[in-house]
């Protein structure tokens, strides 16, 4: 089965998020579990946390097709320690916030290296802020989502993936969120069908589909190989339709949250309804 939904809003706090994701007809969602660009949030009130659960019971979503991100601030890479010791602060934060509800799994942004040390000394750190917190809190896995390669962000390949989880403790609490527009401008063709198998047969064989906890469906702005993170809407950008129409029809992206993160919210209803239409009987 496939769970496509969006990244919702959570104003007036998360209890709205799958209330949000249902209207549009969504059967998983993504949300952010305090506001994105800040790095210190009040806690969760007991009131918000019990509404929250409540609401994902009425609208029959389970943890596991939700996939909460955590805040665009945090780079767990960063060479400095104090910038370092405020990155690993709040990525507890946020990981505690998915414990209290009830939820499995974090998606982040794996950090950058600044130019202030090398990529793999950077990966190195990332790996260790991971086991710190995971060392921290149970029950929630820390899902690193492939980027762009914008500027100094790591994880664009998929050998940093896979360089990262090597080193991570606990490999049942780590995985990894892929993004369509990521994947393709960070070089992988998605485009032509020898592109997605060859890209999908590399992640295989680097990664594993076994560590696979979520993807995030976007179109591209922005060509193959560009190495910039502009989404676009379905079918809108470089990547067309076919590449979502074999996603759609490809069981290795089964039982896990699909998620548009597309820039038009007005089309997420119909965005989810054409995806599903994609489906072939
Ligand atoms: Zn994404
Ligand atoms: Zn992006």
């Amino acid at each position: 089965m496939k769970y496509i939904g969006a990244h919702v809003s959570a104003a007036g706090g998360v209890e709205n998020a799958p209330v949000n994701a249902s209207a549009i007809g969504a059967k998983a969602f993504a949300l952010f579990t305090k506001n994105q660009r800040q790095w210190i949030a009040p806690p969760l009130s007991e009131a918000s946390i019990a509404k929250f659960k409540e609401n994902c019971a009425i609208h029959g979503f389970e943890p596991w097709q939700i996939l909460p991100h955590d805040s665009y601030l945090i780079n767990l890479g960063h060479p400095g320690n104090d910038e370092l010791a405020k990155s690993r602060a709040a990525f507890l934060d946020e990981m505690q916030r998915c414990e209290q509800l009830g939820l499995d799994r974090l998606n982040f942004h794996p950090g950058s290296h600044l130019k202030l040390i090398s990529p793999e000394e950077s990966l190195k750190i990332i790996a260790e802020s991971i086991n710190i917190t995971l060392d921290k809190t149970k029950g929630v896995t820390a899902v690193i989502e492939n980027t762009a390669g914008q500027g100094t962000n790591l994880g664009h390949n998929f050998e940093q993936l896979s360089f990262i989880i090597d080193r991570v403790e606990d490999k049942s609490r780590v995985g990894v969120c892929l993004d369509t527009c990521h994947t393709f401008t960070a070089g992988y063709d998605l485009i032509t069908p020898e592109g997605y198998e060859e890209t999908f047969k590399q992640f295989h064989n680097t990664v594993g589909f076994q560590y696979l906890r979520g993807i995030h469906l976007n179109d591209s702005m922005k060509p193959l190989g560009s190495h910039v993170d502009r989404h676009d809407s379905i079918g809108k950008g470089f990547l067309g339709t076919d590449v979502f129409k074999r996603l759609m029809n490809d069981a290795r992206f089964d039982n896990i949250p699909l998620i548009l993160e597309t820039p038009d919210e007005d089309l997420w209803a119909m965005e989810i309804e054409i995806l599903y239409g994609m489906i072939l009987q």
